[in-house]
C-alpha cells in the first residue's frame, strides 16, 4: 500500500524549535503519522508536550545558538527513545536591519543558529546514522531566501542560502549510506519569524498580492512535505529543497 511508505511508525524524529509556529506543526504530524519526538527549545515546549503526550514527546531544552549543546540533545535523545531516524533543522531566527547599518551582532546571533549549529547538529546526528546502520533522514527548513535577496535581512539570507547549499553537498556525500538530506523552502507562514512583516502594512499587502493562492500559510500546510521527506517515500528523494510556498517562487 502506497500510504504505508509515509507511516513514520517506530521512527524516532530530532525536531529543533519545538515550542512554536513550523516546527510545534511538525511535531505534531510526526506523532500522528507514528513517530517518536524530540523536540529541541529554548524555552520548555509546554504547549506541544501537553498537545503530543508524554508517551510520544520528549523535550529537550536547548539553546543552540552554541554547540556546545550538541552532545546533550543526542545523548537525550538516544536515552530517551533509544535511536534517531530523522532529523529536521527548523530552529531558526531572523534579523531585520538596513544593510548599511547592520550589526556583527545581528550577522553572528542569526549565523549561529541558522547555519553553524544546523551543520554541527546534522554531522553528530549523522555519525549516529551510521553507528545505527540503517540510514536516515535530514530535513532542513530553508526559506524564500534561499532563492531570493529579500530587503534588510542580509544575515537571513545568507543562512538560508547557504543551507540549500549544503542540503546538496551532504546529499552528495551521504546518499551511498542511505541518508537523505533534503530541505523545505516555507513561502510566507503566519507565525512569529514574520510577525513584524506583517504588521508593517504596505509590505504585508505587496507581499499577500504576489502569493498566487492568495493566502499566507499555516504551520499545517508544511506537514504533508515534512512527512514525506522523512518517510521512505522519499528515498530517492536526494539534495533537493522543496518550496511550499503558495506558488510564490514560481511568480
Ligand atoms: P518561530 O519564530 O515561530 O519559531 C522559531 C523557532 O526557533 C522557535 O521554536 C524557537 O524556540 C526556535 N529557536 C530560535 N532560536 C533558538 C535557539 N537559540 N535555541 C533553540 N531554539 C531556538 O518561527 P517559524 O516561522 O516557525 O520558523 C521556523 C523556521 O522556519 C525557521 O528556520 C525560519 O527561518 C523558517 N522559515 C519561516 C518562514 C515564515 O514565513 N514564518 C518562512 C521561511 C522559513
Amino acid at each position: 500500500m502506497i500510504l504505508d511508505a509515509f507511516s513514520l511508525k517506530g521512527k524516532v524524529a530530532i525536531v529543533t524549535g519545538s515550542n512554536t509556529g513550523l516546527g510545534q506543526g511538525i511535531c505534531r504530524a510526526y506523532v500522528e503519522a507514528g513517530a517518536k519526538v524530540v523536540g529541541v527549545s529554548r524555552r520548555p515546549s509546554t504547549e506541544t508536550a501537553e498537545m503530543l503526550g508524554d508517551e510520544n514527546f520528549y523535550n529537550v531544552i536547548a539553546d543552540l545558538s552554541s554547540c556546545d549543546v550538541i552532545p546533550t540533545v543526542v545523548e537525550e535523545t538516544i536515552k530517551r527513545f533509544g535511536r534517531v531516524d530523522i532529523l529536521v533543522n527548523n530552529a531558526g531566527i531572523i534579523k531585520r536591519q538596513d544593510s548599511i547599518e547592520f550589526s556583527e551582532e545581528n550577522w553572528d546571533s542569526v549565523i549561529n543558529v541558522n547555519l553553524k549549529t544546523v551543520f554541527f547538529l546534522t554531522q553528530a546526528v549523522a555519525k549516529q546514522f551510521l553507528t545505527q546502520g540503517s540510514g536516515g533522514k535530514i530535513i532542513n527548513i530553508a526559506s524564500m531566501l534561499s532563492y531570493q535577496g529579500g530587503i534588510r535581512v542580509p544575515s537571513y539570507t545568507a543562512s538560508k542560502s547557504a543551507i540549500r547549499g549544503i542540503t546538496m553537498t551532504l546529499a552528495n556525500e551521504w546518499a551511498k549510506y542511505g541518508i537523505n538530506v533534503n530541505g523545505i523552502a516555507p513561502g510566507y507562514m503566519a507565525t512569529s519569524n514574520t510577525q513584524q512583516l506583517r504588521q508593517d502594512e504596505e509590505r504585508s499587502a505587496d507581499i499577500l498580492a504576489r502569493i498566487p493562492a492568495g493566502r499566507w500559510g499555516t504551520p499545517a500546510d508544511l506537514e504533508g512535505a515534512a512527512v514525506f521527506l522523512a518517510s521512505a517515500a522519499s528515498d530517492y528523494v536526494n539534495g533537493f529543497t522543496l518550496a511550499v510556498d503558495g506558488g510564490w517562487l514560481g511568480r
